[in-house]
């Protein structure tokens, strides 16, 4: 790691997230959207803080359980995949967890999947019994074949596991699948999924007792703020006093509504938080059942 990492101290909280690859860019943009700016350093490893003493770690996704299990950083933002993969891994030589998931972040979706060759009948787990599966979570993979009663050799492999039934070095695979495009490409069809993951907030198991219990308070609470209202809207309109309780069953995803100046005569105005997706069919509907001068929102943020 960089000369330039200073240990952890009490009253600054450090974030490791991914230096590049597919979670780097909407990790930092959710925590900027959390209101944090850093000074990037030359090496950029490591950004110090500068709206709140909250520094940022960049590094490869594989050592952030660590990092977070050793106490060099506060939290992380790993797939779910990897984190369940090294807290199985840790179970497996008796260490205790370390680290638990704080909130799933909405990006970075893909599922561990078992995957044949396109020509195999897929039956159930139990015909994996004796064959050869190349994977890169050989924790996942081992926990859910003894979960299963099956007994199959799991070879692990760091990288290209998909090739490797065509190498005769595994039967089939498991891997983490988003579009399923490189399996197709590779002959392979998924058949079943061991995990659904997505990028997460992880953090350690014990909480803080110093000025970071304040600062991570702050954060998590600024973080439920921006993902509640990411695809959050606000809908306002006018309606007739008769019709708003047939207007908020066409909602149901929507919060109660509030009432701007109910003792007007006339019809209401009222706005409420929509946390669907609001097309124009629906807004179309909305006018049919008496909606007025419709209009939907933007929200950048909430404390509600
Ligand atoms: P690093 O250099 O940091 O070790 P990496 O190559 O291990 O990078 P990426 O390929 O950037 O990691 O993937 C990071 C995470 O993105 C994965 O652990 C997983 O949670 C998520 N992800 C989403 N879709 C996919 C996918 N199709 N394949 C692999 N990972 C995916
Ligand atoms: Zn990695």
């Amino acid at each position: 790691m960089s000369p330039t990492v200073v240990p952890a101290t009490r009253d600054r909280l450090r974030i490791a997230i991914q230096k590049s690859g597919r979670l780097a860019e909407p990790a930092r943009a959710l925590l900027s959207a959390c209101g944090l700016s850093w000074r990037e350093s030359r090496d950029k490893l490591f950004c110090y803080g500068e709206s709140l003493p909250v520094d940022l770690l960049l590094v490869r996704d594989d050592d952030i359980p660590g990092l977070i299990a050793d106490g060099v950083c506060d939290f992380g933002v790993v797939g779910r995949n990897e984190l369940d993969e090294q807290a199985g891994a840790r179970a497996r030589n008796g260490l205790p967890a370390a680290y638990r998931e704080f909130r799933g972040l909405g990006f970075g979706a893909c599922r561990l999947m078992l995957a044949v060759p396109e020509d195999w009948q897929w039956t159930g787990p139990t015909q994996l019994q004796g064959l050869r599966i190349a994977t890169s979570y050989p924790s996942i993979l081992a926990n859910w074949l003894q979960a299963q009663g099956v007994d199959a050799r799991v070879v692990e492999l760091s990288g290209s596991v998909e090739i490797a039934p065509k190498l005769d070095t595994a039967d089939l695979i498991c891997d983490l699948v988003s579009s399923g495009a490189t399996l197709a490409a590779n002959q392979l069809k998924p058949v079943h999924t061991l995990l659904d993951s997505e990028a997460v907030l992880a953090g350690p198991v014990r909480e803080h007792d110093d000025q970071r219990a304040d600062l991570a308070a702050m954060l998590l609470r600024r973080m439920d703020g921006v993902l509640k209202m990411k695809d959050s809207k606000l809908l306002m309109f006018r309606a007739e006093r008769e019709r708003v309780s047939e207007l908020m069953r066409l909602l149901p995803d929507a919060d109660p509504p509030t009432y701007l100046a109910a003792d007007v005569q006339g019809p209401l105005s009222l706005q409420t938080m929509c946390h669907g997706l609001i097309t124009w069919q629906r807004l179309e509907e909305l006018e049919r059942a008496g909606a007025q001068g419709l209009m939907v929102l933007s929200v950048e943020r909430s404390l509600a």
